[in-house]
């Protein structure tokens, strides 16, 4: 067993451990060694604070009216409970958040009695936006997409010469972030491909997702002061999936000279359970040596506990929906394979260079690691390296042929974290229908 995550595993994580909710076990994203946290609304009551395990949802204040936790579990659950939002759980940190886990872990153990009545169906339920997320930002960290897209736009010069320097980030929109199930619908926008004469306003043309992990951020800093390198796991809470759809043709006329806008801000999906850091020890591993030619980070970024456990062994993957295959009862079709081990920069890198200016994170901040391809085809996050921005059409089992998103297409984002000798986690759903733009009815065309 490598040394880097003995510390970290407890008997959470013990690959016998087995809980008597009898849908957990086998379970492919919430085993009992997942334990994510949500917020989710039971039909015809109000939004609170839960666990996910197997097809089921443990609710905190019910485990609280049961006096089930005690000592930091306690505050952990007693924070869980202030309101239809995690952050006050969230800001509390690891210690709290661990000792919730090894609480609820020992409650819902095989052994333990049990207790059907904590429980809710999920099926049953809806699931909100974990946190108030009071500011998003989105980073370009997943090179084989910087490199991909470089080349689309400059086939010489792909990667700008700061890349491998700094952290490439843009701060994106907060309000427009919506659960996964929730439809998005087609922006209208100001579009121009190259061989157009001048720009017209009408639907994207040409709309795509982008495979993302998200990073909840957990106890924050005071403005002006920045948070070290080997401080920075600290102030993460967990991760999900993150699809920041994109529009292509409103983005290539807009995006310069100041990035992103309203290509990116009309909605962005994220998937509902934060899967803390606790479940993901397992599933650490080094950062992928540099190349000899790549400058080593800056000392800020650089440290050795980070580059030698600091990335995530998780596996990720797109799957698409259309309407054509839905109406013939098709199974969504796989489309992209990729791991996030193709992040040029660690979250704690992220979280740092973020900080490093002085300016303050906080609790429920959420950070999308920008889009994570592999270098291989076969693994490329978005539409547009897929395609070749729609030059070389997408063929699906279905005989469709997709360059970009249609009305009614499904997009379905997974990863799973595994490793042999563990029991593997993953991050449930991150999906969202394509839905025609405004005051279009029906599938109207969109040229
Ligand atoms: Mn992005």
């Amino acid at each position: 067993m490598p040394p880097y995550f003995n510390d970290a595993c407890d008997g959470t994580h013990d690959p016998q451990l087995r809980s008597w909710v009898g849908d957990a076990s086998g379970h492919a994203d919430f085993p009992i060694q997942n334990l994510p946290l949500g917020v989710f609304r039971p039909r015809g009551a109000e939004p609170q604070a839960g666990i996910a395990i197997g097809d089921h949802i443990l609710s905190i204040p019910a485990l609280l009216d049961a006096g089930l936790l005690e000592g930091d579990a306690l505050t952990a659950g007693r924070a869980a409970a202030q309101g239809p939002t995690l952050n006050p759980l969230l800001e509390l940190g690891a210690p709290c958040r661990q000792a919730l886990r090894a609480a609820v872990s020992r409650l819902l153990a095989e052994g333990s009695p049990q207790r059907p009545n904590l429980l809710h169906l999920a099926a049953d339920c809806e699931l909100l936006l974990p946190a108030h997320v009071g500011d998003y930002t989105d980073f370009y960290a997943g090179i084989h997409h910087a490199l991909n897209v470089g080349r689309l736009f400059r086939p010489d010069n792909p990667l700008l010469p700061n890349y491998k320097w700094v952290p490439i980030g843009y701060h994106g929109r907060s309000s427009s972030l919506r659960p996964s199930g929730a439809p998005v619908r087609r922006p209208h926008g100001q579009r121009k491909l190259p061989d157009e004469p001048v720009p017209t306003f009408g639907p994207a043309r040409h709309l795509d997702f982008e495979l993302e992990l998200g990073v909840w951020i957990g106890p924050g800093n005071r403005l002006g002061e920045p948070i070290a390198i080997d401080a920075a796991e600290g102030s993460i809470a967990g991760y999900g999936l993150l699809n920041d759809w994109s529009a292509r043709d409103l983005q290539s006329w807009e995006y310069q000279p100041l990035g992103p806008f309203l290509a990116k801000s009309f909605q962005t999906t994220v998937s509902p359970w934060i899967i803390t850091p606790e479940a993901l020890a397992p599933f650490r591993q080094p950062q992928l040596p540099r190349s000899t030619e790549d400058p080593q980070p800056l000392p800020y970024l650089l440290s050795d506990s980070d580059q030698r456990s600091g990335a995530l062994n998780v596996a990720l993957e797109v799957f698409l929906l259309t309407d054509a295959m839905r109406q013939a009862g098709l199974a969504p079709q796989r489309i992209t394979a990729s791991h996030a081990e193709s992040l040029y920069w660690t979250p704690a890198q992220l979280v740092t260079h973020h900080a490093s200016n002085g300016c303050n994170l906080c609790a429920g901040d959420l950070l999308g690691t920008g889009t994570i391809s592999s270098a291989d085809p076969t693994g490329y996050g978005s539409l547009l390296e897929i395609t070749r921005s729609g030059r070389q059409p997408l063929r699906l089992a279905s005989g469709e042929e997709r360059r970009f998103l249609e009305d009614g297409d499904e997009v379905i984002l997974r990863a799973r974290a595994s490793r042999v000798g563990f029991v593997s986690i993953g991050f449930g759903a991150c999906r969202a229908v394509v839905t025609p733009a405004y005051n279009e009815g029906g599938n109207a065309c969109h040229a």
